[in-house]
């Protein structure tokens, strides 16, 4: 196939702005090159992948649906980059079997019937706005092929939940290294903004004074200096933005990794990077992670927003066999099974 990707308007490539949709378009380029498609990205200009031939385009980059209130209307930034892709997609769409559009934003959905080209849509988060949902519903019930998603948890946050075909998320796993003896410290990582509520995690790591290492992107500025001027007796240790060379290394070392969204996580990648290098994850028990956490085998699912059961978990760490949680990795998230299920899903939309 000759794959057009379309990627997030939020932030270049490689920026962290994106989230884990960064991670998994790197990884569809690697696992579908391998596979002899050709594939070409179209992504806002200054975006890198070590990987990738990508067209940089100019514009202004959006705002993140999940900065947003539910009910506000669609907005486009003047001159807007997704708009501008887009207009480069439909200038070259005959030399393409499939788009694949990554962008949680009304634009791609709408403009679906007016492209001879088939698109299909990877949704990266779960519902956050109702003219969007409206808009993918309608797109929906013309091509309910094209909608791809990562788990049912997402899925089902949306009124097109049945059409949803769930294609999970894969890693390469040579780049992860298992780490039988952690030390005694915590990892949290991600986008440091509201939904992901860092300040759950640093609260547990205060109460047992185990060191918390915080990895990611701060996307909320303000968001972040209240954590730290809030809980300055919390040990924690800001570590940056890590490539995943840097990250994984960092992360072995940790005894678990703790996850504490406040949304439905569509999936959360950085799970399966932990248990890749054998962290255990602690989560709360809400959207992907409550789907790949094995509850008391590869680490503890607990009662959404409580403080007290992320402490009672992380005593109970002792009783997970790192070995477990590698062996979960390798079985369900390899890229190779997880580019099994996303070709038969784009090959799928090219028959149609
Ligand atoms: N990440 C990274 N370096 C860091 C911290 C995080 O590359 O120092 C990446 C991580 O590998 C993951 C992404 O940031 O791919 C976060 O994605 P996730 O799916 O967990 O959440 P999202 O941001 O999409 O809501």
């Amino acid at each position: 196939m000759k794959i057009l990707i379309l990627s997030t308007p939020v932030g270049t490539l490689s920026s962290g702005i994106g989230g884990g949709v960064e991670l998994t378009i790197y990884n569809l380029i690697q696992e579908m090159q391998r596979r002899n498609h050709l594939v070409k990205v179209v992504a806002p200009k200054g975006s890198y992948l070590q990987n990738a031939d990508i067209v940089g385009i100019e514009g202004n980059l959006h705002i993140p649906a999940q900065t947003q209130t539910r009910d506000i209307p669609t907005v486009m930034p003047q001159n807007s980059v997704l708009g501008n892709m887009w207009e480069y997609a439909r200038q070259v769409q005959s030399d393409y079997d499939v788009l694949v559009n990554f962008a949680f934003d009304w634009l791609p959905f709408y403009l679906t019937p007016f492209f001879q080209s088939s698109i299909a849509h990877f949704i990266s988060m779960g519902s956050l706005s109702d003219s969007l949902d409206h808009g993918m519903t309608q797109t929906a019930q013309k091509y309910p092929l094209n909608f791809g998603v990562y788990t049912k948890s997402q899925a089902n946050t949306f009124p097109f939940a049945n059409v949803c075909e769930c294609l999970g998320s894969g890693i390469d796993l040579s780049l992860y290294q298992f780490r039988e003896s952690p030390d005694k410290k915590l990892a949290w990582l991600g986008r440091i903004a509201p939904e992901k509520a860092l300040e759950d995690a640093v609260k547990a790591s205060e109460i047992t004074q185990i060191p918390l290492l915080i990895f990611g992107k701060i996307q909320d500025e303000q968001y972040w200096h209240s954590i730290v001027t809030q809980h300055h007796q919390a040990p924690i240790e800001y570590k940056g933005f890590l490539s995943t060379i840097d990250l994984q290394r960092e992360l072995g070392y940790c005894q678990a990794l703790l996850m504490t969204p406040r949304w439905v996580e569509a999936f959360g990648n950085v799970a399966i990077e932990a248990l890749a290098c054998g962290v255990p994850v602690i989560s709360y028990a809400r959207g992907g992670p409550a789907e790949i956490i094995d509850d008391c085998k590869t680490g503890f699912l607990v009662t959404p927003d409580s403080i007290e059961g992320l402490v009672t978990a992380i005593n109970r760490l002792p009783e997970i066999n790192r070995h477990d949680c590698r062996r979960s990795a390798e079985q369900e998230y390899s890229l190779t099974t997880w580019g099994d299920r996303f070709e038969l899903w784009l090959k799928r939309i090219c028959s149609e």
